[in-house]
């Protein structure tokens, strides 16, 4: 099922490009109760010739798929032409599941009306820091009608007006992907580790991140909240200089700087994950690229996860107590996903069987099962909601400040 689509929004001489994500409260009924979101980047104008529809395709996926709906893209466009987010409000005469894909018939006589308020933002003058959100939103409603059932006819357009029935431009829509966000997750473990890349499986390139003895995989906990997680192939960097005992936050750095050499900034999201024995912050790992000690000024790149350290009291149970944290069933792989939560900029969250719930929460919690077969490998209905339907500016590395508490995890 179809969630993101691609928005192109055309107002006056500016062009804007981005995505609108639905959630429908009953997956199986598109006229259920929906939720939609969505963020505008500006197109630059020096010498940018408006493209026709099927060159949207080129410019968006790198290349024209032989079916537009077949691409399963989400565009990834520069943080820096971010401009807008979009609270859509009403959605209204049919949906847009109905109306929209080759063959579906056209609705110019009952056009879709696609309400949303447009939350403009204000970059910071100083990378690293706060942008502002303008304290006047915009409500607009667009009049969307699909011009004709043929195989090639994938999109939804119409004119943009605001609340006194001026003309507020025009916008295009289509179907893009199942997902409502893509993400690609560098995984790097110190030598030795061995808990999450597998160095005797035969398919040593690829990291091991599934949680012993069942299907959960970090890839199938992303996906059950519409993440799709891309996870870069293992390399070890034999190069890189360890420190002896415990990791500092600028060794960690380094390597960080070290293994995102190759990244696309422009049109790339990576997450970097550094699963370690010790590091100098709080166990069992967290945050460690914001506020200061972000280097480069481009906040939530990297993380780190911590699989010496030992369980301190009996506030964990005393079947724990003294035990190091790689020992403990699913508590690296929980604490990779609950750091990479952070890293979308989730804060903690109090419901305990949630992935984004403080360690020592869990392992006090008065459930059944005792620490750490009480983990939940899940996000909260309120955290998916949160990954779903934020603006791109708080998720994506790089974009807003991380806002919550990435220590004593
Ligand atoms: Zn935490």
């Amino acid at each position: 099922m179809r969630r993101s689509l691609n928005i192109r929004y055309v107002v006056g001489t500016d062009t804007y490009d981005g995505t609108i994500r639905i959630t429908y409260s009953d997956p199986k009924d598109v006229l259920s109760p929906r939720t939609a979101s969505g963020d505008l980047y500006l197109q630059p104008k020096a010498g940018f010739q408006l493209p026709s529809l099927n060159d949207i395709w080129t410019l968006f996926a790198g290349k024209k798929p032989e079916k537009p709906t077949s691409t399963n893209v989400i565009p990834v466009l520069p943080l820096a032409q971010y401009r807008s987010y979009l609270r859509v409000t009403g959605l209204t005469t049919g949906t847009m599941a109905a109306a929209l894909g080759p063959g579906k018939a056209p609705v110019t006589n009952n056009p879709i009306l696609l309400s949303f308020e447009r939350w403009n933002y204000t970059h910071p003058t100083k990378k690293g820091e706060e942008g502002n959100w303008n304290k006047e939103k915009l409500d607009l409603t667009a009049s969307l009608s699909k011009k004709s059932a043929s195989q090639d006819s994938d999109i939804l357009s119409g004119p943009v007006k605001d609340t006194a029935g001026a003309g507020a431009g025009e916008i295009q829509l289509f179907w893009v992907a199942d997902f409502y966000r893509s993400i690609n997750v560098d995984i790097w473990e110190q030598q030795g580790e061995n808990m999450i890349v597998d160095e005797d499986n035969p398919v040593e390139d690829v990291p091991t991140t599934k949680l012993p003895g069942t299907n959960t995989t970090l890839v199938s906990v992303f996906q059950k909240a519409g993440i799709e997680v891309k996870l870069l192939p293992f390399k070890r960097e034999h190069s890189f200089d360890m420190p002896s005992e415990s990791w500092s936050v600028t060794h960690l750095n380094s390597l960080m700087a070290k293994r995102r050499s190759d990244l696309k900034p422009n049109t790339e999201d990576r997450f970097s994950v550094f699963v370690v024995e010790n590091w100098e912050g709080t166990p069992p790992g967290g945050m460690f690229d914001f506020g200061d000690n972000d280097v480069n000024k481009t906040p939530r790149e990297g993380s780190v996860v911590e699989t010496d350290w030992k369980v301190p009291n009996k506030n964990w149970g005393t079947a724990v107590v003294g035990k190091k944290w790689r020992d403990l069933r699913g508590a690296v792989f929980w604490t990779v996903m609950h750091v990479l939560g952070h890293q979308m900029n989730l804060p903690h969250n109090s419901n305990t069987s949630s992935i984004m719930a403080r360690s020592e929460l869990i392992a006090s919690s008065k459930s059944a099962d005792k620490f750490p077969a009480n983990i939940g490998y899940e996000f909260a209905a309120d955290d998916v909601q949160r990954l779903r339907h934020w603006p791109d500016i708080y998720i994506r590395p790089g974009g807003y400040p991380f806002a919550g508490d990435g220590k004593s995890c």
